[in-house]
Parts: C-alpha cells; structure tokens; sequence
C-alpha cells in the first residue's frame, strides 16, 4: 500500500491525506500535552491508550451531535486510532464553553474552582502558540478577518447547543460537564460553504467530573500530577458504554509512562 501523505502533526493528532478528495485521515496519538496556564505548568508526556479512547468518545459524541442536527466534519470511524473527516478550512479560534469555574478563568476571575456560573460563557481565544492563544473579543475576530459576524454567530449558537446536548448527555450517566473547548471549520460544497465542528470532542478537550465525588476523569489529573490518569479517561468511555468489547483497548491497559 502507497504511503500516505502526512500533512500536520498536532500535539494529540496526526492528520494525513484522506482517500478521496476533500477527505483527511485523523490519527489519534497517545501524547499529551498542557499549556502552562499560571496554575500549572507545560507538561508533556504519554498516557498508553488514550488515543484510542478518544477515537471512540469523538467519533461516538460527534455521530450523537450529528444526530440532532449539529453539522460537523466527522465522516466514519476507520479503525482504533483513526477516523474519516472532511476536509475543512478551520477557524483559527478555540470556543471555549464554560458551565462551572474552572482552570484559567478561576485565575482570571479569583473564583473557587467548582462554582456553578449564572449563566453558560462562550469565550473565543485566537490560537497561536506563539501568543499563547490569547482571549479575544468579537472586535478583534472582524477587525483581523478571522471570522464574518455571521460566522460568529453560527459558531455562538452552535457552541451553545452543543453545551445544551452534552451536558444532558454527561448528566445522564453521572458526570458534570464543567468546560470544554472546540474548534469550527468552514465546509465548501459546491458554491455553498457551513460551518461546521471540527477537531475532536475528548476528555483531552473537555473538564468532566464526577457528579458526586467531583473526582476528575479529564487530562487536569494529567496537569495536575494526579495519579489514574488514563483510569479517568477509561472511565468516561465505560459509562458512555462504548469500551472496546473485551473493555481493553490495542493494549493491556492505559498507564502513564514518566
Ligand atoms: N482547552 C483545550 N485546549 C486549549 C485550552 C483549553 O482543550 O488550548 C480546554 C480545557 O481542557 C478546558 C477548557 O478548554 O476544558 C477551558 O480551559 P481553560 O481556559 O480553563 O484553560 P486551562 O486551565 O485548561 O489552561
């Protein structure tokens, strides 16, 4: 078989040229990564088998999002590690949806982590690790011809939907969806063009607690030096119900390798 063509390698991701035109090929990689935020430190390192857990919760989330209308650019599951997506021109914005304080915005604001905010806030960082992706407003969107207002709008409603359906979704199976950051993607068909959701939907990207215990199950047990970190990753997809059927992933069990 011809090699495919690689085409960007992420911190999480490798994306290679997909098999069709206007197709690209998501690779799922074990290594994880943060960004110092003024609470923690850059912090990179493995964590076996969580490539292949977020294959499933993003492909699982994004068909379930499809499902009641969200558009996005997920296509098919290819095999553990990867999956089938369109081709999109994306967003250079991180939309970042907030239920409860958490991480960088408890800095911001001096707020306990873990208070319930008055209302849901959609905040928009540019991405650009050389900024290190600073918190943008609208303004600067337009100003900088990063997005139309239209388009803003589209991804604020579209943000806000999807908070509305997984946090229902999460609720039902006992966790609290605390935050989460997603990206948008410009889908040209024909002489029409959609936004769409991108990227990939994972506890690598979202804040998940435990709705009783308020245990973490996300990638700040991986920022915060907490032990059972793939454990927490495991446990997410265990009770989305969508563990492999042995409940084993490609190997004998996600661990942190120092
Ligand atoms: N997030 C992300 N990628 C980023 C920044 C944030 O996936 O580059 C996610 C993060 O996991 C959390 C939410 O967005 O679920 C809000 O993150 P925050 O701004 O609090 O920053 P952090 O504390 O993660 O640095």
């Amino acid at each position: 078989m011809a090699r495919r063509r690689q085409l960007f390698e992420g911190r999480a991701k490798v994306i290679f040229e997909g098999p069709e035109p206007g197709t690209l090929v998501a690779h799922f990689k074990d290594d994880a990564c943060s960004e110092s935020n003024g609470i923690t430190e850059r912090k990179t390192g493995t964590i076996i088998g969580k490539g292949v857990i977020n294959n499933r919760i993003s492909e699982y989330l994004m068909t379930k999002l499809s499902e009641v209308g969200v558009p996005t650019h997920f296509v098919r599951s290819l095999n553990m590690r990867e999956q089938l997506v369109r081709a999109v021109e994306i967003i250079p914005l991180k939309v970042v949806v907030r239920n409860v304080v958490a991480g960088s915005f408890a800095e911001r604001f001096g707020l306990a982590e873990g208070e319930a905010l008055p209302r849901s806030i959609v905040e928009l960082y540019y991405k650009s690790d050389q900024l290190k992706d600073p918190l943008v407003l609208e303004e600067h969107v337009t100003a900088f011809g990063w997005a139309s207002p239209f388009e803003i709008e589209e991804m604020m409603s579209l943000s806000l939907r999807i908070n509305d359906f997984l946090s229902g979704l999460f609720m039902g199976i006992g966790i609290r969806l605390i935050d989460f950051k997603i990206e948008f993607g410009r889908l040209y068909e024909s002489d029409q063009m959609r936004i769409v959701l991108a990227d990939e939907i994972s506890p690598d990207n979202c804040r998940l607690w435990d709705a009783k215990t308020d245990e973490k199950l996300d990638l700040d047990r991986f920022r915060r030096d907490m032990d059972k970190i793939a454990e927490g990753y495991q446990e997410v997809a265990r009770r989305l119900g969508i563990l492999p059927e042995n409940g084993e992933p490609d190997n004998p069990g996600p661990r942190l390798v120092k």
